[in-house]
């Protein structure tokens, strides 16, 4: 019997790992979860942190004001919030998938568990590839 020890390469950033250090430090580069990321999608370096802080301080503002605890997933009127500030954000990012994921799953971690946001990674992903072949 044969038996290897192998090192394996983990993302600094979320859950993903390998056996190649030069994959997994191409993957961090632009990984969704790293704020400091070069996006390998649309070729951005963005200042996430900056857009990041201006989403979330509109959604504190419009949504979760001191006083007001009852605003729940369940009020079509607080929904309706989250779902235009996501088409702003992809707006912002040109409909760029790995840019708004970056932007989307960073509010996520930032907001209550019960925010949601409507948004269909892989399918952008498909459109976006559709896109480029144009
Ligand atoms: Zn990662
Ligand atoms: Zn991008």
């Amino acid at each position: 019997m044969i038996t290897k020890t192998k090192k394996v390469y983990y993302c600094s950033y979320c859950k993903k790992h390998g056996l190649s250090s030069y994959h997994m430090k191409r993957h961090e580069e632009r990984c969704t979860r790293n704020l400091d990321r070069v996006c390998g999608f649309c070729g951005g370096r963005v200042e996430y942190r900056e857009k990041i802080t201006a989403y979330k301080n509109r959604i504190d503002k419009e949504l979760l004001q001191p006083g007001e605890p009852g605003m729940v997933t369940e009020d079509p009127a607080y929904q309706k919030v989250i779902d235009d500030i996501l088409i702003e954000i992809i707006d912002d990012f040109e409909t760029c998938p790995a840019c708004v994921l970056t932007v989307v799953r960073e509010l996520l971690r930032q907001l209550p568990p019960w925010v949601t946001f409507n948004y269909d990674y892989k399918a952008e992903v498909a459109k976006w590839w559709e896109g480029t072949k144009e």
